[in-house]
């Protein structure tokens, strides 16, 4: 409940109090005047009375002629008979006395009625504070003012300089910037400006940023709104709102109306149908009948932006309405020391940090990634009292990102830790020995995270684009090298090869049913490619099986034949090594890491082992 509810409830007390006291206030003063029973007796006495009412309490009536205040009306309250005829007969002045219960009155109708309002208001908060009950305090008490609750901004000074490493997004982008500049410019060629510019990619690429850096390029209001917020308890609150910002948006054009997690509310019509669906189904026809009604002369852009495209309603995506979809991929290395470059703008570095070599070890990292890492590397420095963020802090908050914070209080068992320390070690060498597989830059066994007891940093020469199906060999190699490593020297495997098992599992399938590698299976797409991003409306269902049984059974055979060579690859190079693995593996027990010198001095020394395989 909010404060202008309260306010309401409590004038209303009031005034309510306020009546009922005034009207008896004015029956006692207007016109009535309160005599004593021993003045009302000599009146009566005196003949001055003309008619009275007797009550069971108190006695009015009329007077014969006003009372010096000019008051021809008079109430007295009775007295007990005997007890008058004495006082009177003593010449005391007395009258009668009511206790006033209107008071008592009042208040035992207002009591209760406040301790339940009381409790109900107590009640009714906490369960909007904790979003209970499906938002239902929220939804209960904002229904009324979801009107105008639209967000828009003026003056955004975000450009496209803040946004690096996304240059094809911003190519396209431009176009709208100059669109938004000179509206009228525009028609003059007959060209159309697209409606709806959907924006998609991974989270954290730089969806919102962008969106706001057209804003701040071309100076107009950003009208933004995130889809989250239209999943409403009430069926029409969400397409109110709609009409409601398209409303406000036109009135400001030309301007920027900015829809964030469009898959939130744009979510194919009777897919996932669990709940609030018939107010989805509402908000979005709402939506469409917008993005049908507005001539996208008069100015208004629409950017949408999402990281979900294949659940979106197909109708959203149809010529007319978001037509122009725009890939905010994540960055490659050279994007990355580019985003790098534009957070270390607010740190202060040393020279010697080479954003080069961070966005080497940062594969895969999205904008908002390498934005936490340069706030992290900061951070590190600031607790060690630097005055200048170093390389060394860049490559710890590498870590830390990468492999979850280092967890020094949990113990292993010295058992383990020997375990530990092979399976890494493995990894390792045969990283090395095998030519073609990507450089080891650390390997350490202190625990971090859910999961990794130790890890192995490989750190690729460059971004891969296009892989051999020797390199994705080698790759397999690699990965099933630790488990090889436990089995040669324990003679026993353990669970902590889970994930490497299952990464090679993936990377086998893949190489037998997406890039058609096997020879006796052919060059045959059996599984269909993991919904990449763009990937048009997910009307049909994804992953159906295009095959027969036989050839299921024909897959996994390859599958394992695959990994299978590929850990008999990794176990020959290793038993080619056995006295260099164990005992790197003791000195890794020892110092818990090695880096690039230690692990180049073991290089040297390696046997290539390949022979053998
Ligand atoms: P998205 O909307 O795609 O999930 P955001 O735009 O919210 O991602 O990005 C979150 C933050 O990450 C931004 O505020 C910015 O600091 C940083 N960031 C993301 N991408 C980039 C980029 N391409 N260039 C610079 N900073 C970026
Ligand atoms: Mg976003
Ligand atoms: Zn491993």
């Amino acid at each position: 409940m909010d404060r202008k509810n309260h306010i309401n409830f409590w004038y209303f007390l009031i005034a309510f109090l306020a009546i009922v006291l005034l009207r008896d206030l004015w029956a006692q003063w207007a016109g009535v005047e309160p005599i004593p029973y021993s003045e009302f007796q000599t009146l009566l006495r005196d003949g001055q009375i003309e008619r009275i009412a007797i009550g069971a309490e108190q006695i009015t009536g009329t007077l014969k002629r006003p009372t010096a205040a000019g008051r021809s009306q008079f109430v007295t309250t009775r007295v007990e008979p005997g007890l008058a005829a004495m006082l009177a007969e003593h010449g005391v002045e007395f009258r009668g006395q009511t206790e006033s219960k209107l008071f008592a009155t009042v208040l035992s109708w207002v009591l209760p009625a406040l301790i339940f309002v009381g409790i109900w208001m107590f009640a009714i908060r906490r369960i909007a504070e904790q979003g209970g009950l499906g938002g239902m305090g929220g939804g209960l008490m904002s229904i009324g003012k979801s009107k105008a609750r639209v967000y828009v901004e003026t003056d955004i000074d975000v450009t496209f300089a803040d946004v690096a490493g996304v240059d094809e997004a911003i190519e396209e982008l431009k176009e709208i910037v100059e669109f938004l500049k000179e509206p009228d410019k525009h028609g003059v060629l007959g060209a159309r400006i697209p409606k709806g510019v959907l924006l998609v990619g991974p989270p954290g690429t730089g969806k919102t940023l962008l969106a706001r850096a057209v804003a701040g390029e071309s100076g107009v209001p950003f009208f933004s709104i995130s889809g989250s917020e239209f999943v409403e308890m009430f069926v029409g609150v969400g397409a109110a709102r709609v009409r409601d910002l398209f409303e406000q948006a036109r009135k400001r054009a030309p301007c920027i109306v900015f829809i964030d997690e469009l898959d939130a509310m744009g979510r194919a019509r009777g897919a996932f149908s669990v709940g609030g669906h018939d107010e989805k189904e509402q908000t979005l026809n709402q939506l469409l009948v917008e993005l049908d009604g507005f001539d996208p002369k008069v100015g208004i852009v629409l950017l949408a932006a999402t990281n979900r495209p294949e659940i979106l309603d197909p109708a959203l995506l149809r010529a007319g309405r978001f037509d122009r979809q725009v890939l905010v991929d994540r960055p490659d290395k050279k994007g990355r020391v580019q985003i790098l470059k534009v957070h270390m703008r607010k740190v202060r570095a040393a020279s010697a940090v080479e954003l080069e070599d961070v966005a080497a070890l940062t594969p895969g990292f999205t904008g908002a990634d390498l934005a936490n890492l340069v706030n992290e590397a900061a951070l590190i420095a600031t607790r060690r009292r630097a005055s200048e963020v170093t390389m060394d802090d860049f490559t710890r908050a590498v870590e830390r990102i990468v492999a979850g914070l280092e967890k020094k209080n949990r113990l292993l068992n010295p058992k383990e830790r020997r375990i530990v320390a092979h399976h890494e070690m493995g990894h390792a060498l045969v990283a090395m020995a095998l030519p073609g597989a990507d450089q080891v830059h650390k390997v350490s066994i202190i625990p971090r995270g859910i999961g990794a007891l130790g890890y192995t940093i490989q750190r690729p020469t460059e971004d891969r684009f296009l892989m051999t199906r020797a390199e994705l060999e080698t790759k397999l190699a690699v990965l099933l090298a630790g488990r090889a490593a436990e089995a040669l020297v324990f003679g026993e495997i353990s669970t902590g090869a889970a994930d490497d098992v299952r990464k090679a599992t993936e990377i086998a399938r893949s190489m037998v049913a997406r890039y058609g590698m096997d020879e006796a299976l052919g060059n045959v797409a059996y599984d269909e490619e993991a919904s990449p991003y763009l990937n048009l409306p997910a009307g049909l269902p994804q992953g159906v099986p295009r095959f027969g049984p036989d050839t299921a059974r024909m897959i996994d055979e390859a599958v394992k034949r695959i990994t299978d060579q590929a850990f008999a690859r990794a176990s020959a190079v290793l038993a080619a090594n056995r006295p260099l693995l164990v005992e790197a593996a003791e000195r890794l027990l020892v110092q818990e890491t090695l880096e690039r010198d230690g692990l180049e001095a073991l290089r040297g020394r390696l046997r290539p082992g390949e022979a053998a395989a």
